[in-house]
């Protein structure tokens, strides 16, 4: 088998790239070691940026994210038992859009089989090989036959623990990486959300976040500490200790109900650096990891693909390698940003073990500074809806 652009990971970089290739007419195929209903059953990110908006908008795959999804213009920062609302439409012009990942997927998934490209799924083994010459290609079992498919170009969209950064040799890759020392315990409820924006709360206890999916589902987070387990939280005890994080007259208000999904993700700032080796790229989750604090990972995603997705349709259209020679200096600019950005406002809006009640006096004072300078909300704002591509 052969096609132009062979993509790893059926996740939202490896979907959102291959239905702008197609959409060019640049044939792709797509390799998933797992299945359809697997992917479609991760519960992740939440907040879209405009720019990522724009991109699924241009995929064709934005019709039901413009009909359920819930534009949003501020969110809200709650310390000292009050709520202070950055109103990021007032301060950027710009808004994001609450539409869940897994609903992102679904959509890219659906734009794809009516385009008529190939997704094989439950490949096992996938192995990039000659990445660094002029043939490259793939290869994976399925059904205990091993198969292999030639390509001009591989796009590694196969996340953090794929196979595409593992074969690049150690001495090609620099990695970057800090360790949080707490997890998010997340549940998702069929209740209405506390407040109709985003609630990112800091207090003594630890942070919390209040979310949502839509106007009838909620996404709910406390700080907890990495070595917890799910197990350890009723729902009970879950919503209670919420409540105590957050301002009295949200805790008031908070309709509770049992959770449907619960889970622990730990958090992690990682880069590698390049993110091209000749013809193989690392898009997305393979190439960088973000807490989610700033809503930033599904975004990232999204800007690799753009400059990829530029790159390729310059290579095919033009014969020109300028855009795919760029490639990694442009991703690598924008991402450390949002590593900036991200890693900032965990730090900003966490209990860190190590920094007791100075840190928190410290956190308080800068919050108060942020939310009462336009300066520094403006800087915020900016940075939550998403830096220029
Ligand atoms: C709990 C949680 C909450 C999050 N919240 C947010 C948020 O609010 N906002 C935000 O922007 N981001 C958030 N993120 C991050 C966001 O989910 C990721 O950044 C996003 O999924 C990255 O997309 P991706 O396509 O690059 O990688 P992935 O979604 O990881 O997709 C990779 C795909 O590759 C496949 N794959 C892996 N290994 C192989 C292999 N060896 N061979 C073949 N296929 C393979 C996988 O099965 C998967 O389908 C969150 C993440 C988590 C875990």
């Amino acid at each position: 088998m052969r096609t132009q652009v062979l993509i790893i990971g059926s996740g939202p970089s490896g979907l959102l790239l291959g239905q702008l290739l197609t959409k060019a007419g640049i044939d792709n195929i797509i390799l998933d070691r797992v299945g359809k209903e697997y992917i479609l059953g991760r519960v992740r990110a939440g907040v879209l940026e405009w720019g990522t908006v724009g991109l699924i908008d241009e995929a064709g795959a934005g019709r039901r994210m413009h009909a359920e999804g819930l534009p949003h213009d501020g969110f809200s920062l709650a310390f000292d038992g009050r709520d202070h609302r950055i109103d990021l439409y007032g301060l950027t012009g710009k808004k994001v859009m609450v539409y869940g990942q897994t609903e992102v997927t679904r959509d890219l998934m659906e734009a794809r089989e009516a385009s008529g490209a190939v997704t094989l799924y439950d490949a096992h083994n996938v192995e990039p090989h000659d990445f660094d010459g002029a043939a490259p290609y793939v290869t994976y079992e399925m059904d205990g036959v091993t198969h292999r498919i030639d390509c001009d170009f591989i796009a590694g969209c196969d996340g953090f623990h794929g196979a595409s950064r593992k074969a690049v040799p150690e001495n090609a890759i620099q990695n970057f990486e800090k360790i949080y020392p707490f997890g998010w315990l997340g549940v998702l409820a069929e209740i209405p959300p506390v407040s109709h924006e985003l609630i990112y709360a800091n207090h003594p206890r630890g942070f919390a976040l209040c979310s949502m999916r839509s106007p009838t589902r909620s996404r709910y987070y406390v700080q907890c500490e990495l070595t917890d387990r799910v197990e350890n939280w009723s729902d009970e005890r879950f919503f209670d200790e919420l409540r105590r994080r957050l301002p009295a007259e949200h805790a008031e208000a908070m309709v509770t109900g049992p959770s449907f999904e619960k889970s622990i993700a730990p958090l992690r700032s990682f880069v590698a650096e390049p993110m091209r080796f000749g013809r193989l790229f690392l898009v997305g989750d393979a190439a960088h990891i973000v807490p989610p604090t700033g809503a930033k990972g599904l975004n990232l995603a999204a800007s690799d693909v753009f400059y990829l997705f530029e790159g390729l349709r310059e290579h095919y259209g033009d014969g020109s390698s300028a855009g795919i020679d760029v490639y990694s200096e442009r991703a690598l600019k924008r991402v450390w940003k949002s590593v900036r950005f991200s890693w900032s406002m965990t730090t900003l809006m966490h209990r860190f073990p190590d920094t007791g009640e100075f840190g928190q006096k410290i956190q308080e004072a800068e919050l108060d500074y942020l939310t009462h300078s336009t300066a520094a909300s403006t800087a915020m704002a900016e940075n939550y809806v998403g830096l220029p591509y």
